[in-house]
């Protein structure tokens, strides 16, 4: 995919959605005569450009074409949908917010993380309420809203929120940083105080990853309940998971998570699903990193702890997998475990086989050559391995494959 144009009216009244959409595609072989999207629980019609038809085939739509198109050549895919998404949109009278699963509100390709497109989104929302999303602020009317991003990005990353938040921004270098809360979720004295340290971490990432903060600006939505969950130029923080840093300072992983995923999982993407430890073990490994630089060495040591002790009890359930492991897991905190867990664990490993200057080296050479792009493991393992004095295929083989 090359690009989507996409325009959403939610009604807060009964958590529904219709919406427009033009699809741009670029064919990878000739006399393609269709392409297939991520299943959803919309209505989806085909209403011009090059889009005859559409079907629900294996739970996924499938968009026909009026004409065969060629390898190389382009096609535009003309759409309208509407109905009631089963997940992804938290719907709220005053209130409403994206989650995860933007192929439910809009069609797109959510499987294919790889697969890499630019965005132009509108959504209409009640009058008097704030809005944000990933992307470039175009204009705004009264409850009209259109944003642009034009950084090629996997379209899991696609969300909005709109409603009635607190708002604070401030600049940390050249960066724009925006906070916005739901009424009502704290103080703001709270807010501030539980997002004090989110400058230190942005010059902290830029300085590991050797690349300024995508896109020029980030934006923190902090909602009630336990969201988590990153998107391109923002992420959604749940109280729950942000408030314990206001009795111990050291509880501040959920701000570092999500906003370390704009370089690692945003901006460098693993290829398929497959890799996803590349998003998930990285992250949790620069967390890792960050309390060391903010808290000293004994606090990056209990986070190693605390993730041994997580793969640990996943091995007494039964389950230990490679990091590329794609099969079923019994349940989704086992798979946490080893994506999660087991992948920040490996960069530890890498670290401690590599050294200090070579595999910060290794890991600003993997994040600047696959910027905007997507990797998989044997990628990242070139990258490293081009840092390293010595071989790295058998640590490599013994965790990753
Ligand atoms: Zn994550």
């Amino acid at each position: 995919m090359l690009d989507y144009e996409v325009s959403v009216v939610p009604s807060p009244a009964n958590g529904t959605i219709t919406g427009d959409e033009r699809i741009t595609l670029a064919s990878l072989r000739d006399g393609l005569t269709e392409a297939s999207f991520t299943g959803n629980a919309l209505d989806v019609i085909a209403v011009g450009g090059d889009a005859a038809s559409t079907e629900k085939r294996d739970g996924a739509w499938i968009v026909r074409f009026n004409r065969p198109v060629a390898r190389g050549e382009r096609a535009v895919l003309a759409l309208r949908f509407m109905g009631k998404p089963a997940r992804g949109l938290v719907i709220g009278t005053d209130h409403i917010h994206t989650d995860y699963f933007a192929c439910d509100w809009m069609i797109c390709t959510q499987d294919r993380p790889g697969d890499k497109a630019t965005l132009s989104l509108t959504i209409t929302v009640p009058e008097g309420l704030r809005a944000l999303s990933s992307g470039r602020f175009v204009r705004g009317y009264p409850g009209s809203w259109t944003w642009r991003l034009d950084r090629p990005t996997s379209s899991y990353l696609y969300g909005f929120a709109a409603g009635r938040f607190a708002f604070s921004e401030q600049k940390v270098g050249a960066a724009v940083l925006a906070n916005y809360a739901e009424e009502d979720v704290a103080s703001a004295d709270d807010l501030a105080a539980a997002l004090a340290d989110t400058p230190a971490m942005i010059r902290f990432f830029q300085d590991r990853a050797g690349l300024p903060l995508p896109g020029g600006g980030y934006q923190q939505l902090v909602v009630a309940g336990s969201a988590a969950q990153e998107s391109a130029d923002y992420s959604t923080l749940g109280w729950d998971g942000l408030s314990p840093v206001l009795k111990d300072p050291t509880e501040d992983w959920l701000a570092a998570h999500e906003l370390a995923h704009q370089w690692w999982g945003n901006l460098v993407t693993c290829a398929s699903w497959d890799d996803f430890w590349l998003n998930e073990g990285i992250t949790t490994f620069m967390v890792a990193a960050w309390k060391e630089k903010r808290w000293g060495r004994a606090a990056y040591d209990r986070e190693m702890t605390l993730l041994r002790a997580r793969v640990d009890k996943a091995r007494a359930a039964g389950v230990d997998a490679p990091l590329t492991f794609h099969g079923p897991y019994p349940s989704l905190g086992l798979k946490r475990a080893i994506v999660y867990g087991k992948g920040a664990l490996f960069m530890d490993a890498l670290r401690r086989e590599m050294g200090e200057a070579r595999f910060w080296a290794g890991l600003k050479r993997y994040t600047r050559i696959y910027a905007g792009g997507a990797a998989d493991s044997r990628d990242f393992q070139r990258a490293m391995q081009a840092e390293a004095d010595k071989p790295l295929g058998p640590l490599f083989d013994e965790w990753v494959y």
